[in-house]
């Protein structure tokens, strides 16, 4: 069986290359005799994978030593509660800016634990742009604002960001590694793995270490950053598969050049697909111009009956899950840093041959 150009948001394709050296790797591990899940999570062997996954991270990320890197369970989606339980410290208030879907189900979690303002939102005009950041008038009275990186499901992308000397937050799920950035403009972003880090079961919390500590007395024990900092993100089992996979594609992309060498491929992959979409008169991006996402591009025909055609026969071709999420309908194109840039050319070149067919 042949494999296909996966244009799925999350789980999302992963490098060739890394599935290889896991398929190499899988009986055996490290002449260990045995698959890296079956060893010890404390075992030398398994530290060594941990340790080098971490080590790899701060080397792409930059990431200072006054920040701490964790890895937990419970997706991005417990980090929506993770955060207002250990950072809600003072005020016990935190800044949203909602952008969209995933934004709004950060707001609704902490609503459980404290003080909610959305200072900025999108949702007039269905979270097809970034709320303007100059302007942006932020409160002092909170523990910290929150925002949305790249909105996955929306196609959107923040590319400045809001004065304010407080704590910035970013979830981070989409955006983390696709292109470079400055982790000490952010107190703490965190990132489930499955869109651009390796498989489900992992998220990435990487936080400054002068916040911790501070966490409320009812957050759960495994919820507790400072307590995941203390333990070597091992306070029980963590998902070894998954860490040792996200490990693999830190050491690929080590080899591809870094992020800045990955940013370079994302823009030109992207521009191939918003340039041709600019073209067309069968396909539209919803998308303001100035906001549009690099990795994540909705886009849409002028019928619902035209993109359940255009779904199906790009399904026959090899180029799958481009149906888009069911609250913003029509199709999304999720082309993270592994997909290589011959996919987004198969697709572009499907698209313009769907359209003079059906034009
Ligand atoms: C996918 C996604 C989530 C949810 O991730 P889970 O790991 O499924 O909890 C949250 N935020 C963003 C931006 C996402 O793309």
């Amino acid at each position: 069986m042949e494999r296909v150009y996966n244009f799925s948001a999350g789980p999302a394709a992963l490098p060739l290359e890394v599935l290889k050296i896991a398929q190499a790797e899988m009986l055996n591990f490290n002449h260990s005799g045995m698959s890296i899940m079956e060893l010890s999570h404390r075992s030398s062997t398994y530290m060594a994978v941990i340790e080098g996954a971490e080590a790899d991270l701060r080397k792409l990320m930059n990431i200072p030593d006054t920040y701490a890197v964790l890895f937990m369970q419970g997706g991005a989606s417990a980090q929506f509660s993770m955060v207002p339980l250990n950072l809600m410290s003072q005020y016990k208030k935190g800044l949203y800016i909602n952008t969209g879907v995933w934004s709004q189900k950060a707001i609704k979690e902490a609503k459980r634990y404290g003080e909610v303002a959305v200072i900025a939102s999108s949702e007039d005009k269905n979270f097809s742009y970034i709320p303007d950041m100059k302007d942006l008038n932020v409160p002092k009275d909170a523990d910290y604002l929150h925002i949305t990186s790249n909105n996955t499901i929306e196609g959107t992308r923040f590319t400045s960001l809001p004065k304010t000397s407080l704590p910035i937050i970013s979830d981070m799920s989409s955006f983390i590694l696709s292109e470079e950035m400055n982790i000490e403009d952010y107190a703490c972003i965190y990132a489930g793995a499955q869109k651009n880090i390796g498989p489900a079961g992992v998220a990435i919390v990487i936080i400054r270490k002068d916040l911790l500590g501070k966490e409320m007395p009812i957050t759960p024990v495994l919820y507790n950053y400072k307590v995941t900092m203390d333990e070597g993100s091992m306070y029980n089992t963590p998902p070894t598969y998954s860490i040792y996979m996200a490990g693999l594609v830190f050491k690929w992309l080590l080899q591809k050049g870094g992020v800045s060498a990955m940013q370079k491929i994302n823009e030109a992959k992207a521009a191939i697909l918003y340039d041709f979409l600019e073209s067309s008169a069968m396909f539209s991006c919803p998308v303001v111009k100035a906001d549009r996402s690099l990795m994540n591009v909705p886009f849409a025909s002028p019928t619902e009956e035209i993109d359940a055609k255009f779904i199906k026969q790009a399904t026959a071709k090899g180029l799958t899950n481009l149906k888009g999420h069911r609250l913003v309908g029509g199709m999304r194109a999720s082309i993270y840093n592994a997909m290589p840039t011959e996919g987004v050319q198969a697709l572009v070149d499907f698209m313009s041959a769907f359209e003079k067919e059906n034009g």
